[in-house]
């Protein structure tokens, strides 16, 4: 059985099951003992506030002078243990404990409302309700005078299963033993994620279905796929063994250039949707961004932001990579990513409708606004700031946005290939564009006529199809002959077999989702410019291409 969740990483692990303790005896809503005075209940709560506080102060200290990841999760622990020693939260619980509650219980319901709190807020700060709920049940471990909840103890290696992991539970956890991660609960934002992705710990978050993982059991936990595998086969143990070796491996050339074999340089670099992602691009070894999707700014508003607004955000982005290459693309709004203010509500095939620079050119005040942004953004920073326009058709699209970027004073203006009119025309387009980034997403979905969107239809979004791969061809092979630099930023760059590929086509830069910029890394560096052209001949012929099942006998 697979198990779907979100995986953090690319790591691969297996190992046996260890699940964490099970949760502490709710205290019961009862009236405290009469005997019992409200005066020295208090002084046993406010102890094992104190207790608490200490033992999460201590262990932040510890992680202090511990690894990178140690270090972070220090600051996290300093910050949860505020929870303990917070003077309104104590005095919400001494009031239930003065109206005849317990400790236990006005320790659980004074945490409870602060925890409700933070969740009706949500975001990050829901999220954070976790770490106020283990804090709570430290306090309430320390009152019944049982040990604190936390990782079990084990003397061979394991998968941890959890619903969520505290913050101290993380800093806690034994890297030689601890194999891998798995909760039922917690997003990609949650201490647990973060802190994983910090330690370089495997995980899976929010697989829903791991709550009823029982102990000893054995799994695969395969971060890259976002999946646990249960009772897997001696073949499927086999494949993960030799996966898990392979990634240890390509983790070991990060920080090095993008490059084949023979010393061809291809840039790798990182897709990202926010300024701070670039945290993440850096620490994959980015060579750059080769797509900053700008949507995030518009998404979720009723107006476009104003052009200060985004100066600032992409002068947050550009202002972390002086000297690099940082490709930023407009607003690409409709079909996938409809915005109210800008796309019509009755298209009946949205896809086939207003979308990228289409809906840009029919909302100058929206594509003018973002190339100011942009051109104020760049004069302040020191990155090497490409742009370019979402969903360009033709050369005089291409043309169009490209004077009227330089109009703005950009440098390097091009266009995003997702049309295979473009590529049809690609020899006219490489003579009025500055570069051409291939939104491989896209321009599969209209080469194949298959929605990126349906299910149904998903088993033609592949870019190995070689009528895709024929497409990009004629860009890279228009882009050879006029000195047009050609990029991949869809999916297809990060796969790793594919990219050699793509590299044998032409393509002189790959830029992905970080997380997979370690393993291409390592694909590339493994073949040659000769090699990787004789994959692409293969490839151009269908060879490695799986038709649907339906098309065989
Ligand atoms: C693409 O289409 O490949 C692409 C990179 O753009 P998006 O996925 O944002 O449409
Ligand atoms: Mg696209």
């Amino acid at each position: 059985m697979i198990l779907k969740g979100v995986g953090i990483g690319r790591g691969v692990a297996v190992g046996p099951v260890l699940r964490m303790a099970e949760p502490l005896p709710e205290p019961k809503d009862e009236p405290r003992d009469a005997s019992i005075t409200a005066e020295a209940e208090n002084e046993r709560v406010t102890a094992a506030l104190n207790a608490v506080n200490a033992d999460l102060n201590k262990r932040a200290e510890e992680a202090a002078n511990g690894d990178d990841g140690q270090k972070q999760a220090a600051e996290i622990l300093q910050a949860v243990a505020m929870f303990a020693a917070d003077p309104s939260l104590a005095a919400n619980i001494k009031a239930k404990v003065d109206a005849g509650a317990t400790g236990e219980r006005a320790v659980l319901d004074g945490f409870g409302q602060v925890e409700d709190m933070f969740r009706a807020i949500g975001g990050y700060q829901g999220e954070r309700a976790a770490d106020l709920h283990d804090v709570g049940q430290r306090v309430i471990a320390n009152l019944m005078g049982l040990p604190a909840p936390g990782v079990p103890e084990s003397d061979e290696p394991f998968v941890l299963v959890a619903k969520d992991l505290s913050p101290a539970d993380t800093t806690a956890l034994d890297l030689k033993k601890t194999l891998a991660i798995v909760t039922s609960e917690g997003g990609p934002t949650s201490h647990t994620a973060i802190l994983c992705r910090a330690r370089g710990i495997v995980a899976v978050v929010s697989a829903a279905e791991a709550i009823d993982l029982k102990d000893g059991e054995q799994v695969i936990v395969n971060a890259a796929k976002g999946e646990v595998v249960t009772e897997p086969t001696a073949e499927q143990v086999e494949e993960a063994h030799e996966a898990k070796a392979k990634a240890d491996k390509a983790k070991e050339l990060r920080g090095q250039p993008g490059q084949l074999a023979d010393g061809t340089r291809i840039p790798l670099l990182a897709n990202v949707g926010k300024p701070s992602d670039a945290k993440v691009a850096h620490e994959y070894g980015a060579e750059g961004v080769g797509l900053f999707r700008t949507e995030f700014l518009f998404i979720g508003n009723e107006q476009p932001p104003s052009v200060e607004e985004q100066t600032k955000a992409y002068a947050e982005l550009l202002s972390q990579f002086p000297g690099k290459k940082v490709v930023i693309r407009l607003l690409d709004a409709g079909a996938d990513k409809p915005l109210p203010f800008l796309t019509p509500e009755d298209e009946p095939n949205p896809a086939l409708g207003l979308r990228g620079l289409r809906t840009l050119a029919q909302h100058k005040e929206v594509l003018e606004g973002q190339l100011k942004a942009l051109a104020d953004a760049d004069a302040q920073t020191d990155a090497d700031l490409w742009v370019m326009a979402p969903m360009v058709a033709d050369e005089w699209e291409a043309e169009y946005f490209t004077k009227l970027g330089k109009s703005f004073g950009l440098k390097f203006v091009g266009s995003m290939a997702e049309v295979p009119s473009i590529a049809v025309m690609a020899d006219k387009v490489a003579q009025v564009t500055d570069f051409v980034s291939i939104g491989t997403n896209d321009l599969t979905q209209y080469t194949l006529a298959a929605d990126r969107t349906l299910g149904s239809v998903s088993n033609y979004q592949t870019a190995w199809h070689p009528a895709v791969l024929r497409v990009i061809k004629m860009i890279c092979d228009a882009g050879r002959e006029h000195g047009m630099p050609v990029g991949v930023c869809g999916e297809a760059a990060a796969d790793p077999d594919l990219a050699v590929v793509l590299a044998g086509l032409g393509v002189n830069s790959l830029s992905m989702t970080p997380v997979a910029l370690d393993d291409v890394r390592a694909e590339l560096a493994s073949h040659t410019m000769e090699e990787a052209r004789e994959l692409a001949a293969k490839a151009l012929d269908g060879d490695f291409y799986k038709p649907p099942f339906w098309t065989e006998d």
